[in-house]
């Protein structure tokens, strides 16, 4: 290698058009043979690869490809199979594989959990059962399909062996080191069979050196990594993190590995900072990760481009790789399928394909820096500039808004006590009932243009009419009115909105076989109409019980959407939270007086160090209250968040200072009223008394027990029984027999506390 050259760090698997997707739910489905299954798969990835070849990237990775998740491959690998699925050894069949990932009628699935903080989710491995061994060479595979078939060299990616073990459960922590040295072995000779087979740059993928890893744990980091290149001859590694910048950078540049990759985009100031302090070593490799792998815009090829001489002073050309920051598993594949995006905005995106086209014209422009490929650049930079020239019109928290309620919440409680006079222990569901077939399809025509307004606003009436009837029947006290209207609870709002637009393709991999397709907010956000007034209103109407406003918050909405990258996550939350501001407002005005403002996504969007945490939860809970603060106050704002581990936030979450909030808890109950013991929580809160997630129906002796359980450590006078999040995905008698359940439960407990009383 003379001069720079190009990389990426792994490209999606699921097809332009999604066709990996619909060939691994065919064969969920029995509707194709295995045979077919891994013939079409196989064309994916070869198709895939082959678009790279053409794109002239230098150093390809391979055995990014996944059947389903590369987590679970590395599972696989190892033979890491929980015991529940009877497996006995050898490569690891395919139906065990899919257990592991879907459950089967005998065993549960593995747990599924966030990749770092992305919207990918991994297959957590269970280690402890057998010790590990390597049952297939996955990255050999995949090197030797890409030589045969395409003469592609190319560059196996592994899941490094901390961050594996890191990313696992199932052991004890004091088993750490002990685990690793029983992986290690499996990693060398997986390494040297690569070597044997002429591999000459592996990418071993270590994003948790980007985590808050400590000064031993890094120490022996370093052990695990000289024993493994100490075992090499031919191969190189190429030490790979991603997501934010290294935390033992002086260390990490010690190790015997040839190359080193960093972010330089999420991690850009500090990394680029170490680079500048420290040096590089002049024996290295930089894996240069300057293309965005999270975002959807286009770079700036000519700043990168700054940036690179600016590095030339620490690493020559002939050590340099250009990277994506990260894989491009976060990016949708393709732009060329796309026929309906405002032309300024279409322009200045870039997805997989025009990111690799970005790589190769920035390596092209550094070797031959003439006429030509200058003019490439500018011309690139230039088609993009229409798009970040638009103004954006928020630079700060709008000082006009006010991000505090008017008065404390022990007063605001007797106000909503005394309007609405509920019982204890009200019962009230999150929001959502379940989407019938039917609905689904009258959405689908009525966005082609094949149903009217009117007949597919009846349906939505029809829906709605006929569960307000049923919470009436069932004795709920505080109803919702369904959710009918929305496919998504971000798209809903974003098409509403202005500022946002939506591509046909842009599909990113969630998990498994499951993608979504995340807004894009282009420009400035802001209310049009109202938007959930009508479907509301019409609730209202049909019953004397108060029926909540239901909206999706504005960290939500912007943690689920693609943002311009030329303003802050900040700013566009704040834009977003004074544009639902509006939309309460507009709910308030109209007699409809609780509002539920749905904050999901406010956990995952906490950053990777710890270090940046308070910042990130300072402005996230401000623009919360921006957008549920200016309000009367009677006016009780509840919030609803999806998930167990906030031990560590719940300060903020109490700062939120919604009067009601309501946590999605069944699957692990216990720790969060454990939390609740250490911490006083004094506002409203429902923690969700069943799982809505299983299609079990819990029965009242069991719903009884988790409320017990839960008012000894929360006031009753403050307590809410619901559903631990929207019922959507249920089925309807699911959903009915178990709000049935529900209600007899907290009537029997609050019979009980009234007789104590
Ligand atoms: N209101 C939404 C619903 O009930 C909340 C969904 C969520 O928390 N993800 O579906
Ligand atoms: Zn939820």
């Amino acid at each position: 290698m003379k001069t720079v050259s190009s990389s990426h760090l792994g490209y999606p698997r699921i097809g332009e058009k999604r066709e990996w997707k619909k060939t691994l739910e065919a064969f969920w489905s029995s509707a194709i043979s295995e045979e077919e299954f891994f013939s079409d798969m196989k064309s994916y990835r070869l198709h895939s690869l082959k678009k790279q070849q053409q794109k002239d990237i230098d150093y390809i990775p391979v055995n990014d490809f996944s059947l389903y998740d590369h987590v679970l491959d590395t599972a696989a690998m190892f033979g890491v199979v929980p015991e529940r699925f009877d497996y006995e050894g050898g490569k690891v069949p395919l139906s065990t594989y899919f257990s592991m990932a879907r459950g089967s009628d005998r065993a549960h699935a593995c747990e599924m959990t966030k990749w770092f903080d992305t919207n990918y989710h991994y297959i957590v491995p269970e280690i402890g059962h057998k010790q590990p061994e390597l049952v297939e060479n996955k990255p050999l595979d995949a090197f030797l399909e890409a030589k045969k078939e395409l003469d592609i060299q190319g560059k196996p990616v592994v899941l490094g062996p901390f961050t594996f073990l890191k990313l696992s459960k199932g052991y004890d922590e004091k088993n750490f080191e002990k685990i690793l040295d029983q992986l290690v072995p499996l990693y060398i000779q997986l390494l040297q069979e690569l070597e044997t087979a002429g591999a000459s740059l592996v990418q071993m993928d270590e994003p948790i050196l980007v985590t808050d890893i400590s000064t031993e744990e890094m120490a022996l980091f370093s052990k695990v990594y000289e024993k493994i290149a100490g075992s090499l001859r031919t191969v190189d590694l190429m030490l790979q993190t991603y997501f934010e910048a290294v935390t033992h950078y002086k260390e990490l540049i010690k190790l015997p590995v040839k190359g080193i990759g960093l972010d330089f985009v999420s991690g850009l100031e500090e990394n680029l900072r170490s680079i500048q302090t420290y040096g590089f070593p002049e024996d290295k490799l930089l894996g240069l990760g300057i293309i965005d792998g999270r975002n959807i815009w286009k770079s700036t090829l000519e700043d990168a481009l700054n940036m690179i001489k600016q590095l030339q002073k620490h690493v020559s050309y002939d050590r340099l790789l250009l990277q994506s920051s990260s894989s491009l598993l976060h990016v949708p594949v393709s732009l060329k399928h796309e026929t309906k995006l405002p032309p300024i905005v279409k322009e200045a995106l870039a997805f997989s394909d025009e990111k690799l086209d970005e790589l190769t014209l920035l390596r092209d422009a550094i070797i031959r820096p003439d006429i030509e490929h200058i003019q490439a650049i500018v011309l690139h930079d230039q088609s993009s500039n229409e798009l970040l020239r638009s103004e954006w019109r928020v630079k700060q928290h709008p000082v006009s808004l006010k991000s505090s309620r008017s008065s404390s919440f022990v007063e605001r409680n007797k106000l909503q006590r005394d309007k609405w006079k509920l019982p204890l222990l009200p019962t009230t569901t999150i929001g959502s009932f379940p989407q019938t077939k039917e609905m689904r399809k009258a959405r689908a025509k009525w966005r082609k243009g094949e149903l009217s307004n009117e007949v597919y606003e009846a349906l939505i009436q029809e829906e709605i009419k006929q569960w307000i009837d049923y919470q009436e029947e069932i004795g709920l006290d505080v109803f919702v009115h369904g959710e009918f209207e929305r496919n998504d609870m971000v798209e809903f709002f974003g098409e509403k909105l202005a500022g946002f637009t939506f591509s046909q393709n842009g599909w990113v991999q969630s998990y498994g076989s499951r993608c979504v397709k995340p807004p894009i907010i282009f420009g400035n956000v802001s209310f049009v109409e109202p938007m959930t007034v009508k479907e509301t209103l019409y609730a209202q109407s049909l019953t004397q019980k108060p029926v909540k406003g239901m909206l999706t918050g504005p960290v939500t909405i912007l943690n689920w959407s693609f943002v311009r990258n030329d303003i802050s996550r900040k700013e566009a939350a704040f834009q977003i939270a004074e544009a639902l501001l509006k939309e309460v407002q507009s709910l308030e005005k109209a007699g409809i007086t609780m509002i539920q403002v749905d904050e999901p996504a406010l956990r995952e969007g906490l950053p990777l160090k710890s270090s940046k945490h308070n910042d990130y939860l300072k402005w996230a809970v401000e623009a919360f209250r921006t957008s549920t603060s200016e309000v009367a106050d009677s006016t009780q704002i509840h919030t609803h968040m999806c998930y167990s581990e906030f031990d560590e936030i719940i300060e903020s979450i109490s700062d939120m200072d919604a009067d009601v909030i309501s946590i999605e808890t069944s699957r692990s109950h216990a720790e969060l009223i454990s939390t609740f013991e250490e911490t006083v929580y004094d506002k409203g809160i429902g923690l969700g008394v069943y799982d809505i997630h299983s299609p079990r129906i819990p029965d009242e002796k069991e719903m009884v027990s988790i409320i017990e359980r839960a008012l000894s450590v929360l006031p009753p006078s403050l307590f809410w029984i619901n559903p631990d999040c929207g019922l959507k995905t249920r089925s309807v008698d699911e959903a009915k027999n178990a709000l049935v359940n529900m209600v007899k439960a907290a009537h029997q407990v609050r019979s009980a506390a009234v007789a104590a009383k």
